[in-house]
């Protein structure tokens, strides 16, 4: 596996021919189980719960795409550049018990798995080869889940995400004309409008975007200004409650539209180490503001080409909000 970059768009790409190919092979026992016995490299775990071993926790993926030895060692190809798919990649064991998901699982046990992925993003940060920490869950076939039990993935890369590097930039711009925060504003529009927000709990807000990029875009951001979710999340015990009810409503209401999704946090990149070419660093704490991204999957509405080049909502943010607002959920 290496990483090249389109000398285009600047985004990395990650290729090579020794990928293994995504079949699903039939497990008769799952190896992420509490009471497995197939033994998994375990990075950390969090405190169990009512007498459970653990709670959750983070552990080798069994064919990483990324391997944690040596050094990315950029270099250039004529007018390309290419270097090593040095990086982490970890499961994120959502909770020791295989029928616990983010939508049917206790407050807490949410809470210890939100903590999870905020001590696993400042633990990656210290190492000043990776620049940034992304953490995604693939739920369902259509979106390419790759084990049963509940998990989300982390990957530690020594570049900046696409995506991620488009916020940044653009969350860059908009400070630089207004010295405010684009995400801090969106909040303020869209509460003060109140048509596209789904529910507040405590400081955070679900909202569908007001240009969603799929039918039932969700996103869930906190109303005060932090750039690093890891901030939030190990700033003090209970400080990620709210978050963990206002995810599993969400998730519990988006799962009445569709079971499969792509949800992903977008959190600032490791500025303990800077890179001053990169320039989207120095006013970063200012300009940048972390969110959780669910982007639903509707089988029949991914079809199309201009799906990829122009995105293509049959849905308005304002029609899925009534929809997912008057969807029947647990309390
Ligand atoms: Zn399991
Ligand atoms: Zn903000
Ligand atoms: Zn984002």
């Amino acid at each position: 596996m290496e990483l090249r970059k389109d000398p285009i768009t600047r985004s990395w790409v990650i290729t090579g021919d020794d990928v293994p190919e995504n079949v699903p092979r039939p497990e008769d026992f799952c190896r992420f189980c509490a009471v497995s016995t197939s033994p998994l490299q375990v990075i950390s775990t969090t405190p169990g719960l009512d007498g459970s071993p653990w709670a959750a926790r983070s552990v080798v993926h069994p064919n990483p795409l990324y391997r944690i030895e040596g050094e990315p060692a950029r270099r250039g190809d004529g007018l390309y550049d290419r270097m090593r798919s040095v990086g982490a990649h970890e499961v994120l064991v959502e909770n020791p018990r295989h029928d616990r998901h983010l939508w049917n699982a206790s407050e807490r046990e949410i809470e210890q798995f939100l903590l999870l992925a905020g001590q696993r993003i400042q633990d990656l940060k210290r190492d000043q080869r990776f620049k940034y920490v992304s953490i995604f869950k693939n739920h369902g076939v259509t979106a390419g889940q790759e084990f049963e039990h509940p998990n989300s993935q982390l990957t530690a890369t020594t570049f900046v995400p696409r995506r991620v590097l488009y916020e940044l930039r653009a969350g860059r711009d908009y400070f630089d004309q207004k010295e405010r925060c684009v995400f801090c504003d969106i909040l303020s529009q869209e509460e003060r409008q109140n048509q596209r927000v789904l529910e507040t709990r405590g400081d955070y807000v679900a909202l569908c975007p007001y240009a969603p990029r799929v039918p039932y875009e969700t996103w869930l951001l906190p109303r005060p200004h932090e750039a690093a979710f890891e901030r939030s999340a190990v700033a003090r015990p209970g400080v990620m409650a709210d978050l963990a009810v206002l995810l599993r409503r969400t998730l519990q209401r988006i799962r009445t539209v569709t079971e499969d999704f792509h949800l992903v946090l977008h959190t600032s990149p490791n500025s303990l180490h800077r890179s001053e070419s990169l320039g989207y660093w120095k006013t970063i704490d200012e300009d940048y503001h972390w969110h959780i991204e669910i982007m639903p999957v509707l089988a029949s509405k991914n079809k199309s080409y201009t799906f990829k080049e122009v995105y293509y909502s049959p849905v308005t943010s304002e029609t899925a909000v009534e929809r997912l607002k008057q969807a029947r959920i647990e309390p």
